[in-house]
């Protein structure tokens, strides 16, 4: 095979596809088959009584979960972004309190605390676990900041130890979003319940998944009640009693019956596909340990796992010679053309800094006049570019994730994988000889590999 790159011409490692994961089996089409004969799509009722927290499947799901991970309670949702929301209303956030959130994930992270009135204040991150880092919460607390939202972005768990120290001198409540992380222990503990309340995501894209959907966790049975009343138009619920109505507004976020079947065969399957991932993060870290400007994400040790949602690999453009984007590039250009995220190798950035997007900038976000950052008079929130330098040093030079470390993909495809590096960081002299000039100003993130048909 010629030693040329594939970027300028030469012959790329493979050709093959990455094969694309296949997640519905027939154990889910049984289950979800079982539902629909038995006409029951759900089974919910918005009024206290049996049906309150939902129908048999529901409540197997839940239960399951729970068992299975070691929570005392585990409320399903319709979305992870419906559990944020339904979180942050169950710890009581009101319109003006502060909530620390990391700049650096989905944005639902953040905007949950809006939908109570809550205010988004952004900590930095950690510069090796890219999670919140306690330091920087420490400098965000204010006698107003009322809850964290700790991200285990990418499936690597949080400093926790650290922040709930924080958090219990300050008495301010912790979500932990789970969202990549199902599955994880920290110190041999379910990240999830931890904080006060957590969870997952069931979107498409994660782990394991029921096309939309989440799962609350707390081990607090207040707070579990909170969950299921703001899940299912809790003020009917506490119409006849003297329970709190707090926060409890008639919202829908209700999982299906036959969103919960299957749900219950995916989960039976997610301790299978998290060893994979480990076998696969840790046969690419061992390959690529002597590659020279490339750092991949350290295994936890002590009782703390990893799940792998993507695989972080910190990047020194000036030690291996070429800009990021242009190694990203180079590397993709070895492989088969991606026809989406999921046949991706390689992406740069992860997502820009939530405080830099306009939601933010412009500081609107219920109604026109600027509620609820305008809440706390004679406070002006600051979402300036430069509050978060690790975040946006992460995000403009740093950062490189590797997707692909999933099923059904193997052994070859992280050697393959790694060959492209190998050969891309070898000839990084000569690319960027030729190609350095070209332009490099798109950052190339799983929204726009999903857009692009030819990464050359
Ligand atoms: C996926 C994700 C969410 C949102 O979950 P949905 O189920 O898509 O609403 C929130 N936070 C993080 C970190 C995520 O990865």
């Amino acid at each position: 095979m010629s030693k040329k790159p594939a970027i300028l011409g030469g012959d790329g490692i493979r050709q093959n596809p990455l094969a694309l994961r296949v997640t519905m089996r027939d154990e889910e089409s049984v289950a979800a088959q079982r539902v629909l004969d038995a006409d029951v799509l759900s089974a919910f009722i918005a009024a206290e009584g049996k049906f309150f927290k939902g129908g048999e499947m529901i409540q197997k799901f839940e239960d399951t979960w729970a068992k299975q991970y070691g929570f005392d309670h585990a409320i399903s949702v319709n979305s992870w972004t419906s559990g944020l929301v339904t979180a942050i209303g169950a710890v009581g956030v009101e319109p003006g309190d502060e909530v620390i959130c990391s700049p650096y994930t989905m944005s639902a992270s953040a905007t949950c605390a809006l939908f109570y009135g809550g205010i988004p204040v952004f900590a930095d991150i950690d510069p090796d676990t890219f999670c919140l880092s306690a330091e920087s919460i420490e400098h965000c607390i204010t006698e107003r900041t009322k809850a964290i939202v700790v991200v285990h972005l990418f499936g690597h768990p949080a400093d926790m130890d650290a922040i709930m120290e924080l958090a219990r001198r300050h008495d301010i409540r912790v979500i932990e979003d789970a969202a990549q992380a199902p599955g994880v222990e920290y110190k041999g503990q379910p990240v999830g319940a931890i904080g006060d309340i957590g969870g997952f995501s069931l979107n498409f894209h994660k782990h394991i998944h029921t096309g939309e959907g989440g799962m609350l966790v707390t081990n607090d049975a207040d707070l579990a009640r909170r969950c299921q009343l703001i899940r299912n138009h809790g003020e009917n619920a506490v119409d006849h009693s003297d329970e709190s109505l707090v926060n409890a507004i008639g919202g829908n976020y209700r999982l299906t019956e036959l969103q919960a079947a299957i749900g219950i065969e995916q989960l039976s399957r997610l301790d299978g596909y998290l060893a994979h991932r480990r076998t696969l993060a840790a046969h690419l870290r061992g390959r690529l340990e002597s590659v020279r400007g490339l750092r991949v994400q350290a295994d936890p040790v002590n009782g703390t796992t990893h799940a792998y949602y993507v695989l972080p690999i910190h990047y020194n453009a000036a030690e291996v010679g070429l800009s990021r984007n242009l190694f990203v590039k180079s590397v993709l250009a070895e492989l088969p053309t991606p026809d989406g995220p999921e046949g991706t190798a390689l992406v740069e950035a992860y997502v820009r800094p939530l405080y830099l997007s306009r939601i933010y900038q412009e500081q609107i976000a219920i109604g026109e006049k600027g509620f609820p950052f305008t809440c706390n008079e004679g406070v002006r929130y600051d979402y300036s570019k430069g509050i978060c330098p690790v975040a946006e040093r992460m995000y403009e030079q740093e950062l490189i994730l590797c997707p692909i470390i999933r099923e059904p993909l193997d052994i070859q495809v992280m050697d393959d994988l790694a060959d492209a590096i190998e050969k891309v960081v070898e000839n990084a002299a000569l690319i960027s000889d030729t190609l350095g000039t070209m332009d490099s100003s798109e950052i190339f993130t799983p929204v726009n590999a999903a857009n692009s048909t030819n990464v050359r």
